[in-house]
């Protein structure tokens, strides 16, 4: 078992293809935002348009390449074991601040594409969580291909724990959607390279408790930003989705006296939240549209899109869900409409900062401590949009690219204790 002692791969038929994009000192440049001259000129042209368009003999390849070149992508890996029917992909995008953290999602892809474009697309926002919630983690995801109901099995995701192992510590693993703290047990077992396992084996359990304790912080730093007040006693928040986050999340805005409203898909979900907290519920089509404080997006991706937008009757978005803006031209549009938008990445990131904690020895005092430290990095976020006349996302991207070039260039200074 490897991570931090090395590899070993001796029982498992493992196969893999690397493909390696080297990034010297890492860029972090999503493509078409308007941040990319202060960012390419911080940077010195680094970056994907610096790099040869076709390498030579390797033209089968080319426009993989190009897209990960683009962003800058340090390495994508492909697992295939025949014994276990494993294909898996983990993608690392940027290692510049630390090993890459990001979770592994268990998920019946339509096509390889897809996939593909999941874990890119997936591992690149880990880079930002991690960089703007103030840890020294890079950037990385993994997909495994294939319904979790039908296909998972100890074996394979043993075998899937023996390729993040061969990654000698780059790469770290936890749970997302379609695996849970039992499979990162397994996987335990093959590598020290993951996180999320379970308190008996010195982990943190389920990271969605400090979701919600972050995405709270998150609401209190929107409320003292545009109520001169961190207290929500009184504010009207709008739930969707009370699974692991949401629920959570309603008990601790009921604790702090708000008004809570909730809807989910699940009408059994609603039931138990209502039952619990005694709290108002409203039909899931038209959450968004009820005249509150805050909505607060705790399901799935793409809650804020041109049609939901200016329905919105909401002074402020403050939820746990990724992805939360279905395209670029959401966050323009919820600046016109005047509805403060604290980032996705930014008051979701109680998770990876509970986890990140396991890898100096789980403590959940210091770990919620740090958690709380949302509340900073959403007024920094705020901040920096005011102070620049940018949208929130924008600054959210601005907060975590400074971070990223500003410690990428320590690494200059060099140190000699090795030789
Ligand atoms: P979950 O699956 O436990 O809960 C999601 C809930 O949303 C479920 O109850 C589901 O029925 C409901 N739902 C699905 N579609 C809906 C819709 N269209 N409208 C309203 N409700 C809907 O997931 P979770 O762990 O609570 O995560 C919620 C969101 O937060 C996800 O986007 C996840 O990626 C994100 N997130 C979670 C964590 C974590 O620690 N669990 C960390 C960071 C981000």
């Amino acid at each position: 078992m490897g991570c931090p002692f090395g590899v070993s791969l001796s029982s498992v038929k493992v196969s893999q293809t690397l493909i390696a994009v080297d990034s010297p000192l890492g860029s972090f440049l999503p493509p078409d935002r308007t941040s990319h001259a202060l960012f390419r000129h911080r940077c010195g042209q680094r970056g994907g348009r610096g790099r040869p368009a076709n390498p030579p003999g390797n033209l089968e390849n080319v426009q993989l390449f190009d897209r990960l070149a683009a962003d800058d992508y340090e390495q994508v890996v492909f697992c295939q074991d025949n014994g276990t029917g494993l294909r898996a992909i983990i993608a690392i995008h940027d290692t510049t601040l630390g090993p890459a953290l990001g979770g592994t999602r268990f998920f019946p892809y339509g096509s390889d594409d897809e996939a593909l474009d999941d874990v890119l697309r997936l591992a690149k926002g880990m880079s930002y969580k991690s960089a703007a919630a103030g840890l020294d983690l890079g950037g990385g995801k993994a997909v495994i291909v294939g319904d979790p109901a039908k296909v998972k099995t100890e074996s394979l995701l043993r075998a899937y724990g023996r390729f993040v192992d061969a990654l000698g510590g780059r790469y770290i693993t936890a749970e997302d959607v379609g695996t849970t703290q039992a499979d990162m047990d397994l996987i335990r077992r093959e590598t020290r390279c993951v996180t999320g396992v379970s308190r008996s084996l010195g982990g943190s359990g389920d990271p969605s408790a400090a979701t919600a304790y972050g995405v709270m912080h998150g609401m209190k730093a929107v409320a003292s930003k545009l109520w001169g007040d961190t207290s929500l006693a009184g504010r009207h928040v709008v739930v969707s989705g009370v699974g692991k986050v949401g629920y959570s999340l309603v008990r601790h805005l009921v604790e702090e006296r708000a008004r809570v409203t909730v809807t989910d898909v699940v009408p059994a979900a609603v039931e138990r939240a209502v039952k619990d907290f005694g709290i108002e519920a409203t039909p899931v089509d038209s959450a968004h549209q009820v005249a509150c404080d805050i909505y607060s997006p705790c399901a799935m991706g793409k809650a804020l899109s041109p049609v939901t937008i200016p329905e919105l009757a909401c002074t402020a978005v403050v939820g746990s869900a990724n992805n939360q803006l279905a395209d670029e031209t959401c966050a323009p549009l919820l600046e016109d409409k005047v509805v403060v938008y604290a980032p996705d990445y930014i008051v979701n990131a109680g998770g990876v900062i509970n986890i990140a904690e396991e890898l100096v020895g789980y403590h959940r005092e210091r770990a919620y401590s740090n958690v709380r430290r949302i509340f900073d990095t959403t007024l920094a976020v705020l901040d920096t949009a005011e102070n620049e006349g940018i949208t929130t996302a924008l600054a959210a991207d601005r907060v975590a690219e400074r971070r990223m070039v500003e410690l990428a260039r320590i690494h200059q200074i060099r140190t000699f204790h090795e030789r």
